[in-house]
């Protein structure tokens, strides 16, 4: 199974692909992590990726192509994957139905997660990270029991130099442009099922549920 994850920064996409990949029992695949992972151990893609994810603007397509090309022939061959974060262009929207193909499989279902540009913004600005194991909280909705230390592993949080205002914006303005394009797409394909982002993760997650569910049973 591919199931896709489409959302604009701060819409929960990290959240909800965590708890979908345990329930539904596939592997997550964020290309924000994998990035970020890669500017911190300093490896060629992260040289090639850092002052793209510094401004906020996007890693260009034949990089991003080349790299969930490699995660999904590790993964998608054993197990189903949900992908959070990619495609962002058209091209790349494009790159991955010609790679599936290529490897046998096609796109499942896309679920697009909406929510507007102010309730973003003030929910990015709150956001914490822990640079260790990933996990993220937000100071009012989801803040961690400790100020500051990480719940799971006690690590130091952090707020990601991307979720500082003025890059929060540019983030919105590359995703307006260049990845609602990507939501158009899978609708002309009947593959998109919108759910409302607003609310509690909790809420998010059991609309995401609900809206899955119906496609099960048709
Ligand atoms: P995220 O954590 O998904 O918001 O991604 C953080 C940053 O990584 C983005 O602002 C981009 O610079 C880069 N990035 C992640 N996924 C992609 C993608 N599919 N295409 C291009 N750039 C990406």
């Amino acid at each position: 199974m591919v199931l896709i994850l489409l959302g604009p920064p701060g819409a929960g996409k990290g959240t909800q692909a965590v708890a979908l990949a345990d329930e539904l029992d596939l592997v997550q695949i964020s290309t924000g992590d994998i990035l970020r992972e890669a500017v911190r151990s300093g490896s060629e893609l992260g040289k090639k990726a850092n002052s793209y994810l510094e401004q906020g603007l996007l890693v260009p397509d034949p990089i991003m192509l080349d790299l969930i090309e490699e995660e999904l022939k590790l993964h998608a061959p054993d197990t189903g994957v949900i992908l959070d974060g990619f495609p962002r262009t058209l091209a790349q929207a494009e790159g991955l139905t010609g790679l599936l193909a290529r490897l046998g499989m096609n796109v499942d279902a896309v679920v697009s997660i909406e929510i507007d540009d102010a309730t973003l913004v003030k929910r990015l600005s709150a956001r914490r990270s822990c640079p260790q194991c990933g996990a993220v909280y937000n100071l009012v909705t989801n803040p961690p029991s400790t100020d500051s230390t990480c719940d799971r592993c006690g690590h130091h949080l952090i707020q990601r130099d991307d979720d500082h205002v003025d890059t929060v914006r540019e983030r919105l303005r590359v995703y307006h442009t260049q990845t609602e394009p990507v939501v158009d797409y899978y609708r002309e394909r009947s593959l998109l099922k919108e759910v409302d982002g607003t609310g509690t993760p909790q809420e998010v997650w059991e609309r995401i549920v609900k809206i899955l569910s119906k496609q099960d049973n048709g």
